[in-house]
């Protein structure tokens, strides 16, 4: 299969740098093609601004959605947007890498998806009616693609457990995992999560090797998180409030995943 790494660590000889170094070597000695679109070495553009387009909409001020349309529509997109989005249409499975700072991706990775992900491309796609809400949260242009994150945290694995302080990893990582990768269509697979990157020492770092490989071995076979499709009879439409009937008594992210 296509495998897209978007990596975001301004350090080759870091963890990170090491993880992405093993997961590209996996990948290729098991058939895979692999690009890795490595953020900082590209120097990537993290702001969304007027720049982003070839010929602006005459004299409008610019609008970051419209402009975005426009631009993705006719063909105006900056270079290195559509060189991004022809990776993301080649890939089969798109990993997103990162470390965790302040509870998110790194700014430079979020303005990745700010630029690439246009209007008609990732959001403003499909019919809006009373029966759907548009192609997102299942359905979209990415749809039949899978995604996954492989992320480093300072954090301990208890400080994201269920009653952790930093609350659970997989409320951390919903607006990622179901905000900027399911709602354009990708399947998303449990993410892999390295905590407590300070005591990474040669011997914990073969155990991640292993388990990496594992979940880069099966990228093609592990099932996907459940995520309810928006258009399919979970949620009203316009509403998009979860019926009465499905995941009663239950509120916030969790009731989300089937
Ligand atoms: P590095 O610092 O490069 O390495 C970590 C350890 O791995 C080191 O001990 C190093 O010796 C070892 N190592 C490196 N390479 C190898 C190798 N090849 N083999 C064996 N060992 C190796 N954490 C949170 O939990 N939540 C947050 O919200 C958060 N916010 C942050 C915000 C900022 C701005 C910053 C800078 C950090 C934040 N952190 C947070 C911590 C951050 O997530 C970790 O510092 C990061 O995940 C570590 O990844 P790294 O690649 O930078 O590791």
């Amino acid at each position: 299969m296509n495998v897209l790494i978007v990596y975001s660590h301004p350090e080759p000889t870091s963890l990170n740098g090491a993880i992405r170094d093993y997961a590209v070597q996996r990948l290729s000695d098991a058939g895979h093609q692999v690009q890795v679109s490595d953020l900082y070495a590209m120097q990537w553009k993290a702001q969304l601004d007027a720049a982003d387009s070839k010929a602006r909409r005459g004299d409008a001020p610019f609008h970051p959605s419209l402009d975005s349309k426009h631009a993705f529509e006719n063909g105006l997109q900056s270079d290195d947007i559509a060189r991004e989005q022809d990776k993301l249409r080649w890939a089969d499975t798109v990993i997103l890498q990162f470390p965790l700072w302040w509870f998110s991706m790194p700014a430079i990775l979020k303005g990745w998806i700010e630029r690439v992900y246009a209007y008609g491309f990732a959001y403003g796609v499909g019919e809006y009616s009373d029966e759907r809400w548009g192609d997102r949260y299942g359905e979209g242009m990415l749809a039949g693609k899978r995604a996954m994150l492989v992320v480093t945290t300072g954090g301990w694995e208890s400080h994201y457990s269920a009653r952790g302080i930093n609350g659970p990893i997989d409320d951390v990582l919903f607006p990622i995992q179901h905000g900027i990768l399911y709602y354009p269509g990708f399947d998303v697979l449990p993410p892999y999560v390295v905590y407590r990157t300070s005591r990474v020492d040669d011997g914990r770092f073969a155990a991640i090797r292993e388990e990496l490989g594992q979940r880069l071995d099966t990228l093609a076979t592990t099932a996907p998180i459940a995520f309810r499709p928006q258009n399919a009879g979970d949620y009203r439409i316009p509403a998009l409030t979860l019926r009465e009937d499905v995941a009663p008594g239950l509120a916030g992210f969790a009731a989300h995943v089937a």
